[in-house]
């Protein structure tokens, strides 16, 4: 039997692409440019897609033999779910992938805000060992977690941090979660109060026009001057210019951010001269566990091809 050609937009976890390439044909894309694209998906049954190209309604037409589109991680916005429909093209993803190594980034955000690991290790290496009666730090035990969705993410940075070091979880969602409140002594409360009592504010919703910029100018001046916040879900959901006045000024005490508007960060951006903030580049997901799990996308790209459900279908 033939086997089945599948198209990736980028590179996959190592491991993952030798089991994928005993189940099928596979292609890597020359390039993400769309008429390339267009001529590389004509005999494609399956694309799999990570964070850069777009699969438009032009691909897809493009390929009469294309089943199903994959996104190797969550968001599925550069894939034209519409044209997907009505072309009888399934899409799906991997929602869990990534939760674990997201969650841990938070908590090593949190971690080195608290005890001022980046500052600290700046000072050692130019000598300042003085540092060590200046950067006084201050622990996580038993201080206020607000989390700002609270979804898959959202409830494992919950558990982590109620867990590993007592913290109070307060969160606010459009849904109610009672099984996970009673489970991590959590509290449903309104947006404004859970930016008045955190003591690190943890922003886990997904980009959609209702959370664009939620965390705003009048939003961060609610927060405590002595509060962080952590962003790892989509750089727009903070107002980022609002957010650099807010450290600027001292209306917070810093900020722990893996996401941006635009991304990449533009290299002249007032976010790196601020000492109170620890960024890191898109990476919160990017852990060898996480990547290879993502990478197991293949195995729903393969179940729409032989006419199977797939596990993870974007509905
Ligand atoms: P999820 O869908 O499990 O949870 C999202 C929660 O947000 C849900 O409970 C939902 O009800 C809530 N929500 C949606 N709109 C809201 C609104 N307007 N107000 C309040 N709550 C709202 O998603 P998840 O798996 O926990 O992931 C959260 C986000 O993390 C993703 O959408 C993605 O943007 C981001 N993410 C980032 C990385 C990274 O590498 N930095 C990796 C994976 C996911």
């Amino acid at each position: 039997m033939t086997k089945p050609v599948i198209l990736l937009y980028e590179a996959m976890h190592p491991l993952a692409l030798d089991e994928l390439r005993h189940l099928a044909e596979v292609r890597t894309a020359e390039s993400l440019d769309e008429e390339d694209l267009v001529r590389a998906v004509v005999d494609v049954q399956g694309i799999i897609i990570r964070a850069n190209g777009v699969v438009s309604r032009r691909i897809m037409e493009a390929a009469p033999k294309l089943k199903v589109v994959a996104r190797h991680g969550t968001g599925v916005e550069a894939i034209d779910r519409k044209a997907a429909q009505e072309l009888g093209i399934v899409v799906v993803n991997t929602p869990e992938a990534n939760v674990e190594s997201v969650a841990e980034q938070c908590l090593a955000f949190m971690l080195s805000l608290s005890k001022r690991v980046r500052e600290a290790d700046k000072a050692i290496r130019a000598g300042d060992w003085g540092a060590r009666y200046r950067l006084i730090g201050s622990e996580l035990y038993g201080k206020t977690l607000g989390l700002i969705g609270f979804g898959r993410i959202g409830q494992r940075v919950a558990e982590m941090a109620h867990v590993a070091f007592a913290m109070q979880v307060v969160y606010y969602d459009l849904v109610s979660y009672p099984d996970a409140e009673e489970k991590l002594k959590a509290r449903a409360v309104p947006l404004e109060d859970l930016l008045a009592i955190s003591d690190y504010v943890s922003v886990h919703v997904p980009l959609l026009p209702s959370t664009r910029a939620m965390i705003n100018t009048q939003m961060l001046e609610t927060m405590k001057p002595s509060a962080y916040l952590i962003n790892t879900s989509r750089g727009p959901v903070v107002d980022q210019g609002a957010l650099v006045k807010a450290l600027e000024k001292g209306l917070i005490a810093g900020a722990g951010l893996d996401v941006f508007e635009p991304e990449p960060l533009p290299a002249d951006h007032p976010l790196y001269q601020l000492e109170n903030v620890i960024l890191s580049p898109h990476m919160a997901g990017h852990t060898d566990e996480a990547l290879y799990r993502m990478a197991q996308v293949y195995k729903d790209v393969i179940a729409v091809i032989e006419g199977r459900d797939p596990v993870y279908p974007v509905l």
